[in-house]
């Protein structure tokens, strides 16, 4: 009471106060306010008045709580809203079942839908784009990335992920689109520049590696020249076959001389790992591998899918050390077979993993252990998948194993 007259101003006047009630306005421990009651006329309070304005302190507890909390989400949600709206990557949310939840201004720029009512609709009779019901479809927990080429010529990353509560139930699925165009176009510039190269470099190489093969034939050569007429050759067929895989990277990147057949991945996974178990036993590495059941058929070219399957095959055997382990699997996964590849090798550093799939890309440091190759198998990898509808993808933690993932869509996707 007597605070209240401090804050209150009551004078005496002819409303001058005679009796008062004040009560605290109290939500769980915090005390938010004081709710005061003043009569002009001398007044001793009931049990049952104190009790209704009790009640009446409570609800005003609440409502000021509520309206705090309001306030608190209200401002979240701008926030968001702001950053969402800012943002120049496409980010859609939908439900578990796909229904649309949210699209950003830049989604709706990339998809044509500027004032249309979208949320609740399914995202395929929106957004025709089967590549994206598919991405946000397929991988459902996991995180994962996929390329989005739309009809006008522009390329998009798009990774997918779950939107998940804190007990671990999935709530939704969540796309971000960024707009890659301009580094596709200039990974083609470098393929098409290095193309150019390549084929100009092929004859005076085939000269070079002729004659460094014909030099014995015309005077003995010595111990050292001999040597030397080797190391000149083994030079000149690395550089051979560096040429041989920048241009079967151009091949298959502009889809040259593919044969698309219903291919059983399974089948070509073994194939891959019998030819290759002997190089694993020479190297004291273990070499397991699992196929699961009812592998669905795939759509696709059997020499260009064994050769990726082989590289991973190859690069897990490399940067293993003797008495490592690598583990092959082919399981469905959804609508797509997955082949993963793990190793308990050397591992990739977060900051590479970003860039291993580009192509020359090698990993600072461990080319004093292995110099033949190029940099390019990896890219070799992606493009296969691509061509394929598929992806790659990789899990790896440094000094601990890398598991690198191919994953195709069936032929009833
Ligand atoms: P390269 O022909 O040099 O092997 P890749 O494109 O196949 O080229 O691989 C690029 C780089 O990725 C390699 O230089 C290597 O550092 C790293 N790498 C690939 N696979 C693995 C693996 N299983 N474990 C560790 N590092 C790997």
């Amino acid at each position: 009471v007597s605070r209240a007259r401090a804050v209150l101003d009551i004078r005496p006047s002819k409303h001058s106060l005679q009796a008062i009630i004040a009560l605290p306005v109290q939500h769980e421990t915090r005390l938010i306010g004081v709710l005061w009651l003043g009569y002009s006329k001398p007044h001793i309070f009931s049990k049952s008045e104190s009790d209704l304005l009790m009640t009446l302190a409570g609800q005003a507890a609440v409502a000021v709580a509520n309206s705090r909390l309001f306030e608190a989400s209200e401002g979240g949600r701008q926030q968001l809203d702001a950053i969402l709206t800012a943002t120049p990557d496409a980010i859609i949310v939908t439900d578990p079942r796909l229904r649309l939840v949210l699209v950003n201004p830049a989604a709706e720029d990339i998809f044509d839908l500027q004032g249309k009512e979208i949320v609740g609709r399914r995202i395929n009779e929106i957004i025709h784009q089967p590549q994206l019901a598919v991405a946000l479809h397929s991988s459902d927990e996991r995180r994962s990335s996929h390329e989005i080429k739309l009809p006008d010529g522009r390329t998009f990353s798009g990774s997918t992920s779950s939107i998940s509560r804190q007990d671990g139930s999935i709530i939704g699925r969540l796309a971000v689109l960024r707009d890659v165009t301009e580094f596709k176009e200039l990974d083609q510039q470098k393929t098409d520049a290095i193309e150019a190269v390549s084929n100009d470099l092929k004859g005076p190489l085939a000269l070079m590696q002729g004659y460094s093969t014909m030099l014995p034939m015309v005077g003995k050569l010595n111990n050292r020249q001999s040597e030397f007429a080797e190391k000149i050759a083994a030079g000149v067929e690395q550089m051979s076959n560096l040429i041989e895989d920048v241009l079967d990277l151009h091949r298959i990147e502009s889809d040259v001389g593919s044969s698309m057949q219903d291919l059983d991945m399974g089948e070509i996974v073994q194939n891959q790992i019998e030819d290759i178990k002997p190089i694993a036993v020479s190297r004291g590495i273990q070499l397991v591998c699992s196929v699961g059941h009812s592998i669905e058929l795939i759509s696709g070219d059997a020499s260009m899918l064994g050769r990726a399957i082989r590289h991973l095959l190859d690069n897990s055997l490399r940067y293993t050390s003797s008495g490592g382990t690598v583990q092959v699997n082919v399981q469905m996964i959804k609508s797509e077979v997955e082949i993963s590849v793990a190793d308990d090798g050397i591992g990739i550093s977060r900051a590479d993993q970003d860039r291993l799939f580009e192509k020359f890309y090698r990993v600072y440091g461990q080319q004093d252990t292995d110099s033949s190759g190029s940099g390019l198998g990896l890219s070799f990898v992606k493009s296969i998948a691509e061509r394929h509808g598929g992806r790659v993808w990789l899990d790896s933690q440094l000094g601990q194993g890398s598991t690198f993932y191919f994953a195709l869509p069936t032929n009833n996707n």
